[in-house]
């Protein structure tokens, strides 16, 4: 089976893990700040905080931007769970900002609307949520800039979009948001087996986010109620969690870091041949990233329908092509059907899901395996061609 995504671990990587595991520190040692400073470096970000998922890094996001009980988030319901997760955790509600149905995409026009509607009702939202999709920037500078006037701050989550620019700036650098969210799960672009990243430009959401990663607790004087006991003395002035990164992540995560620029380098080439290999076929191919380049995590095609999508799917899966679908709509889940929302709150969101399929994409990808993947679509598709009286 030619899965839809995964890691490539190499000797270098192999070495780092073991060096650190023969070294002092297996948790708060040296290794997770030297990952940290060479991420913020690599995006142009002043901080950065490494935490064990993307999933706590968002939650964090959400509790140092102020997020609380009858607060309201706002994300994208084309999204991996956790991008709305993190909001109820921290007490709040949440809404969704529907997608452009090509994309994938938030939608300019979407949120537009809706924030004008919100500003009516004196429900606007504290936080909003883009996610960049398959490794493609959201349109930032005008997210940012509705944002900025309505007062709502801005979470990336950028999970898909290690390595990836916008306006020839590295995604990361916070320049259109307060914090971008970085994963590091074995099928993005870098991983740490598990692992997160929260990057930001400001100093206080540093130290917030640093505060709550290890349990509330401090040891700098300065934030403490009362003069230090002695070298031992740390106070908890917070509610805090265990979130922290390990060495042994934070080496692998360094040793990865090395090799991202080659990492999407492969991709942007593979997403070319893709390109060139399935030109002739019956299938809506990705668009490039609008204003930038994209990390490509995923190389998405839509199909004609769900009836077409599902056939073609199947096919693929048969002939050992790991295809996969990114992503069920989150609203459509149980769990937030519980909640009130339903089918057609997000016409875009559901007819982008009715449609897409993602095939094989990582940075270890072969042509052959890619020739494999377009000569079975092509294969599927011929097999379940829509009747041309089907779309009458
Ligand atoms: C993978 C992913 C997450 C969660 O990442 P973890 O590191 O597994 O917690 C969040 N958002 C998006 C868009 C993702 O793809």
């Amino acid at each position: 089976m030619i899965p839809y995504g995964r890691q490539h671990i190499d000797d270098a990587d192999i070495a780092a893990v073991i060096e650190t595991l023969q070294s002092d520190f297996l948790t708060q040692g040296p290794k997770v700040p030297e990952f940290e400073v060479a991420i913020a470096a690599a995006c142009q970000a002043k901080y950065a905080v490494a935490m064990n998922s993307a999933t706590s890094a968002l939650h964090l996001a959400c509790l140092a931007l102020g997020v609380g009980a009858g607060d309201l988030v706002w994300t994208s319901p084309i999204s991996f769970v956790a991008s709305a997760n993190c909001a109820l955790y921290c007490g709040a509600n949440i809404g969704f900002v529907d997608v452009d149905a090509t994309t994938g995409l938030m939608s300019v026009e979407a949120l537009t609307n809706k924030l004008a509607s919100a500003a009516l009702h004196g429900n606007l939202p504290k936080v909003l949520i883009p996610v960049h999709l398959a490794g493609h920037s959201c349109d930032m500078a005008a997210i940012h800039r509705l944002c900025a006037s309505y007062g709502v701050k801005i979470i990336e989550d950028a999970s898909h979009a290690v390595g990836a620019c916008y306006q020839d700036q590295p995604v990361g650098n916070c320049r259109f948001s307060d914090i971008t969210i970085f994963s590091f799960h074995p099928v993005k672009i870098i991983t740490t087996a598990e692992g997160g990243m929260a990057l930001c430009n400001d100093i206080a959401l540093y130290s917030q986010l640093q505060l709550l990663r290890s349990h509330g607790i401090t040891r700098n004087e300065q934030d403490m109620s009362e003069p230090s006991h002695g070298p031992w003395y740390y106070q908890q002035i917070d509610l805090g969690f265990n979130y922290r990164m390990t060495e042994l992540q934070a080496a692998l995560g360094l040793s990865q870091l090395d090799r991202l620029r080659q990492f999407i380098h492969h991709r942007i080439k593979a997403t070319e041949i893709y390109q060139q290999l399935l030109a002739d076929l019956a299938v809506e191919l990705p668009a490039d990233a609008i204003d930038g380049i994209s990390a490509w995590h995923l190389y998405i095609v839509r199909l004609e329908n769900s009836k077409q999508r599902l056939a073609v799917f199947q096919a693929l899966r048969a002939a050992g092509i790991g295809v996969n679908v990114h992503y069920i709509p989150i609203h459509t889940q149980p769990y937030y059907q519980a909640r009130g929302f339903q089918w057609g709150d997000f016409p875009g969101a559901e007819k982008f899901y009715s449609q897409i399929i993602s095939l094989p994409m990582y940075a270890t990808i072969t042509l052959e395996q890619q020739q494999q993947v377009a000569d079975a679509l092509k294969l599927a598709l011929q097999q379940n061609q829509q009747s041309p009286a089907a779309n009458v």
